[in-house]
């Protein structure tokens, strides 16, 4: 019979959960590690690498639809300096910790957070209310800086050895890396785990979707990851064009197809491969617009003279649209960041005036 894990750790892919984890396996327990996926985070592919180049037993943790919802809801802690909503995230991630440990037989949650690294999550006050909130009051194990903290159960029944955790404040790097080297790490990886919500440029990408579609989807975020983001309106309604930046992108594009999505595809010349996002139904006003946009950066397309086709595919038929390439079209670039955090600004602001909203 396979033995149950004695902790479950959350594993970013940043230096400090990683060290966690180390530290905490060094004592001879029992650590499985979980690796949060979502379209704003998440490596799953490299769990392999991490799983033979650490010697830790990984697994993905699928967060994608809950974050989604959290977003849909708005975050009840509010955003921090771009459109990471760090408080809520965690709550939602040691939540669903909880209930592997629960399924496993664990004893204890670990986490690789450090009092007083981060202002938004890592203060006292706030790491309480996270662990409150999350239902692990009494569970969560914070090794790194575990002897700033009072002890916790694990720690109380012997079963975390108290001594050899450490009391780590923040927000230098030099005690991390020393462990590091003391663990022959010979790849450092970046201190947090590369969040996209917190990268100016990426919440300008997700923003629109949140905002501007009725029911926002998982899948919505992550074509958000991809191409060249277009948005544009008529009549009041919003159309949201991606249009592929190298071939990568294209192919994933062509990957995220859905029934009601266009593809729209140069063809006399090269080009990269245009998204619709249900473009199945948009108006032939919009589609031509979509595909002389996406024609536009057909390097070949612009010293033709005249029209181009754009051959214009869905999950259920396909046609071919004769287009003048060109940028001049109500499809819009995102608002640039100001703008953006502006908004993001404004909702934080009503939520924190009104917590229920
Ligand atoms: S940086 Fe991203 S992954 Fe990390 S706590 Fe904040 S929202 Fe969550």
């Amino acid at each position: 019979m396979t033995r149950s894990p004695d902790v479950i750790t959350l594993l970013s892919g940043g230096l400090d959960s990683l060290l966690t984890a180390l530290l905490l396996q060094e004592q001879g327990l029992n650590v499985l590690c979980l690796h949060a996926v979502s379209p704003f985070f998440g490596k799953k592919d490299a769990l392999p690498l991490w799983k033979e180049r650490y010697g830790l037993d990984i697994y993905a943790m699928d967060v994608g639809d809950e974050f989604v919802e959290m977003l849909r809801k708005c975050p009840a802690h509010g955003y921090g300096k771009s459109m990471n909503p760090c408080v809520d995230c965690k709550i939602l991630l040691l939540r669903r910790a909880r209930q592997y440990m629960e399924q496993t037989g664990a004893q204890t949650l670990a986490t690789g957070e450090v009092l007083g690294q981060r202002p938004m999550s890592q203060r006292r006050d706030v790491m309480n209310v996270i662990m409150r909130e999350a239902g692990v009051e009494g569970m969560l194990l914070r090794p790194l800086c575990a002897q700033l903290l009072p002890p916790t159960p694990a720690e109380e029944s012997g079963l975390v050895d108290r001594s050899r955790l450490l009391g780590i404040c923040g927000r230098g790097r030099r005690e991390q890396l020393a462990l590091a080297a003391r663990f022959h790490l010979e790849h450092i990886p970046t201190p947090g785990g590369g969040c996209r919500l917190t990268e100016r440029e990426m919440a300008r990408r997700y923003w629109p979707v949140l905002t501007r579609l009725a029911a926002p989807r998982t899948a919505d975020f992550y074509l958000a990851n991809l191409g060249r983001q277009f948005w544009g309106r008529i009549d009041g309604k919003e159309y949201w064009l991606s249009v592929g930046r190298n071939s990568g992108d294209n192919d994933k594009l062509e990957a995220a197809a859905l029934t009601d999505d266009a593809l729209l595809v140069p063809a006399d010349v090269p080009g990269p491969l245009g998204f619709a996002r249900g473009g199945a139904h948009w108006p032939n006003e919009a589609l031509a617009c979509a595909a002389a946009l996406t024609a536009s950066y057909a390097p070949k397309a612009a010293v033709l003279c005249g029209d181009v086709r754009v051959h214009m595919l869905t999950g259920n038929s396909a046609g071919v649209l004769a287009v003048t390439p060109g940028r001049a079209s109500f499809f819009k670039e995102a608002p640039p960041w100001e703008e953006t955090r502006t908004e993001i600004r404004e909702v934080t602001r009503r939520l924190l005036e009104n917590p229920q909203v």
